[in-house]
């Protein structure tokens, strides 16, 4: 194909012309990031972030994961950018007479490339076909207000794909030039359409994902050091506690805002949401991009502007949002911050507030005091952990160690590793281990509490530590080394130390006992999507006779009980609660007993059906005794 000189000078116009364009339109979205405040550190270990980027973005992990359909018609026209990247700068060049291709693959490498490009064209027109179906048609998957610029750049896409394959098939040459033109149009007008709407997201999603922290909500302890912010005020410094105006938002919750592909997978997810509550994960992060995009000042407050107070108090910090994400959006370092700055500066909206007195006055939110813990400990015949004699340090928690109801996960707990002869032991005084505190916001409290017990378990040295609560185990295993680096031991959940003991033999279950019981297993949070233990629980149930049923949502897709930032301990006017909507998946299974791994799910969900128990119980029913072994 021959072009005179006047097409090469209109291509070259249009081309500086459209990348002027976009630099301009690029800018005020630029400026919003950058006026955020600096954030920790997020370039560290380069090779993990790249490589996550890399998984997630390459191979469309997340996009496909939960919507194996969608997902995959997704990944099929993410796939064409990639390999229609080397075309598009072909067909730019080719007027001005370099032939990108044939100098890449040479002159026998063309044409599978070609017919390479050709399948994938067809895959994409199929998937962007397929995806606009789903968008415009399928009202009840997608619910939503139809954007206009979603079906314009799903027809763009269609268009580009349909030239493409034109132009294979060798048309006349007027025709041929015309089709020419109308690609090229096409990818001209495009960027400025991804700019515009929601398909920012193609080049800020891996991005996004490269600064994600590691972990699931990973929360920056506050520094609270009395003369550090005496001197930031004598500095002229406002110190900040959370996020109580638009000023406060990081340069990355900002790209949060603006990256999201509103694709309701966060909201399809929220046990809130789900339960009809106001909580809509999706809408706070649109809102914060209306916010930070619209005329607001930055001194206008996040909550009430990105979110409302109700629907604050709503959240759960199940993380469901954060980990189903497919662009990388940390929506719990936004709904953390909103809530340090209520209990650290506002002082109001907070909806566990007898929680933070109790735990205040007694150090555990029974409002019970130490004796009774000691008495229990004493009653079950529970060792003492004695510094460089005893192996596992058994952190009782809370509910464990004031709330009677927890009385026979403790003693099931206490006959296992008896009957394992496991050396084991419980500290004399354990404080709460500050997880509902923090998750409320209440970073003073949470960094009192956490340097109790750092004292008194750096006091008696404690390496190995084995908890039945995921909240404390998540707590004291990943945040309290933030706090004190020295402070680095082994923490593992109850399930797994179980499960490692009947590995080595030395716990028999007799699979008989239980008779196949039908039975579901409740995945907690923090033990399942943020500490990703998913089979120990499993293997355990099993291997004590039950059968198990799954509910439809399980795994990293399971559904909080409702007991998450202090919801165990607090009556929250809710119209329909989120332990219902959860009772109901658990009675839809059809089982008769259901096993959870952690005790304050288990006070949320008792009653769902006939039985509730915890791991350890079912394990201590069907223990076989051992040669002179007292099991029983
Ligand atoms: S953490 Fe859970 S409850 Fe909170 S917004 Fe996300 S999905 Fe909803
Ligand atoms: S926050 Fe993430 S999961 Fe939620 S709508 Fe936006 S892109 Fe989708």
């Amino acid at each position: 194909m021959e072009f005179s000189t006047w097409e090469q000078a209109l291509l070259a116009i249009l081309v500086i012309a459209t990348i002027a364009i976009f630099a301009v339109s690029l800018r005020p979205r630029l400026q919003a990031i950058l006026a955020g405040k600096p954030d920790r550190p997020r370039t560290d270990r380069l090779g993990r972030r790249l490589a996550t980027a890399a998984k997630e973005v390459l191979l469309q992990t997340r996009v496909i994961g939960g919507r194996p359909v969608a997902g995959a018609m997704h990944a099929a026209v993410f796939g064409g950018f990639l390999f229609f990247a080397l075309e598009t700068a072909d067909h730019f060049l080719k007027p001005y007479g370099f032939h990108l291709l044939e100098a890449l693959f040479g002159d026998s490498g063309v044409p599978v490339f070609k017919w390479i490009l050709v399948l994938w064209a067809i895959l994409v027109s199929i998937g962007i076909l397929g995806l606009a179906y789903r968008r415009f048609v399928m009202v009840k998957i997608s619910p939503d207000p139809k954007s206009y610029s979603s079906g314009v750049v799903a027809l763009l896409i269609f268009l580009l794909m349909v030239t493409y394959l034109y132009a294979q098939s060798s048309p006349a040459a007027a025709l041929a030039k015309a089709n020419w033109w109308t690609h090229a149009a096409i990818i001209i007008v495009f960027p400025h359409l991804i700019i515009r709407s929601k398909h920012f997201h193609i080049l800020m999603a891996p991005v996004n994902i490269f600064f994600r922290t590691e972990r699931l909500a990973e929360l920056k302890p506050l520094n609270l050091d009395v003369e550090a912010l005496e001197e930031e005020m004598a500095e002229g410094e406002e110190p900040s506690f959370g996020l109580e105006t638009l000023a406060d938002l990081s340069w990355k919750e900002r790209m949060d805002f603006l990256t999201c592909v509103e694709c309701r997978r966060c909201t399809e997810n929220c046990p809130a949401n789900l339960a009809g509550q106001e909580l809509d994960p999706r809408g706070f992060i649109l809102d914060g991009r209306a916010s930070i995009m619209g005329d607001l000042a930055p001194d206008q407050p996040v909550i009430g502007n990105v979110i409302s107070e109700t629907a604050l108090g709503q959240c759960t910090s199940c993380g469901a949002c954060e980990a189903v994400c497919p662009v990388g959006i940390e929506h719990l370092q936004v709904l953390t911050g909103a809530k340090r700055a209520q209990a650290l500066s506002l002082g109001t909206g907070l909806v566990a507030s007898d929680f933070f007195e109790t735990v205040e006055r007694r150090g555990n939110p029974f409002g019970e005091s130490a004796d009774l813990r000691k008495k229990l400990v004493e009653e079950l015949g529970i060792p003492y952990y004695e510094p460089g004699k005893t192996e596992y340090l058994l952190w009782l928690g809370c509910v464990w160690g004031y709330n009677n109801d927890a009385r026979s996960s403790l003693e099931a707990m206490v006959k296992i590793l008896k009957a394992a002869g496991t050396s084991f032991g419980v500290l004399e005084k354990e404080s709460c281990s500050g997880h509902h505190s923090r998750r409320q916001g209440e970073e003073m409290q949470f960094q009192t509490l956490a340097g109790e017990n750092l004292e008194r378990l750096k006091a008696a040295k404690v390496s190995k530590m084995v908890a039945p609560c995921p909240h404390c185990l998540h707590t004291i295993g990943r945040e309290y080394p933030t706090l004190d680096e020295a402070f680095r031991p082994e923490v593992i959940h109850h399930s797994e130390l179980i499960r490692e003991l009947q590995a080595k033999g030395v716990l028999r279950l007799a699979s008989s006992r239980h008779g196949g019981v039908a039975t579901t297993y409740h995945d907690p949070c923090y033990l399942g999507r943020y500490e990703g233990v998913f089979d120990a629980p499993r293997d355990l149930i099993r291997a004590a006779g039950l059968r198990l049923t799954e509910m439809e949502r399980h795994g990293r897709r399971a559904v909080c009980c409702g007991g998450g930032n202090a919801g165990f301990m607090s009556q929250k006017e809710e119209k329909v609660r989120v332990d219902q909507v959860r009772k109901k998946h658990v009675a839809a299974t059809g089982a008769t007993l259901l096993v959870t791994g952690c005790p304050e799910c288990k006070m949320m969900l008792d009653a769902a059906v006939k039985e509730t128990k915890d791991l350890a119980e079912l394990v201590a029913e069907a223990l076989v005794e051992e040669r002179g072994a007292d099991a029983s």
